[in-house]
């Protein structure tokens, strides 16, 4: 197993449509290995295969709720049904999200507060989570990764514009950018 570069926002590969995963082969259970152990190491709750690099629609998710239930697993080839979402303004405690790809940064956004992930493993059995809450907003984070969509491309004006000057102010943006988790300390 190995921890895995992540990709940082401008490089083409998180920002264009992932493929759907038609190998189930060795090389698939490899990387999913990969993205655990990089998953693990950065530390982040969710990992979607373009932030490695991988342009191919799959996720790995680690989270532990408020009952201390954890969930864990790798999503292939999802599907995400969400409930409306709802509108107003974000609320920046409870609402601030984050990105391995945007490393150290968070904005308030407002997610559906429900969600159906239908999708399946490496065994390929399908199978249905419906959540609720951060869990919820973790799927609908990793799953617009597989769409060329990041957080920041979806934050209201006020929070978009800040996420602009932070990306810049960096020197993000651009292609060719990653960070090696436990080796690259980028949230101080
Ligand atoms: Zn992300």
């Amino acid at each position: 197993m190995a921890v895995l570069p992540i990709q940082i926002t401008g490089n083409p590969v998180l920002h264009s449509p992932a493929l759907a995963v038609t190998a189930f082969d060795a090389s698939l259970r490899t990387l999913v290995a990969d993205m655990f152990e990089t998953m693990a190491a950065a530390p982040g709750v969710g990992l979607a295969a373009p932030q490695v690099d991988v342009p191919l629609r799959l996720f790995v998710y680690n989270w532990t709720d408020d009952d201390d239930e954890l969930w864990r697993g790798v999503a292939i080839n999802p599907e995400l049904w969400i409930s409306p979402t709802p509108t107003g303004e974000a609320d920046e405690e409870a609402e601030s999200e984050g990105c391995l790809s945007i490393p150290g940064e968070r904005f308030p956004l407002i997610r559906s507060e429900l969600a159906i992930l239908r999708a399946v493993d490496l065994e390929q059995r399908p199978f249905e989570i419906q959540a609720s809450g951060w869990l919820a907003r973790i799927f609908q984070h990793e799953y617009d990764h597989l769409d060329g969509i990041l957080y920041a491309d979806r934050l209201a004006h006020k929070h978009g514009k800040e996420a602009v000057k932070s990306i810049r102010k960096a020197g993000w943006g651009e292609p060719g950018q990653s960070w090696l988790p436990g080796t690259d300390h980028l949230e101080d």
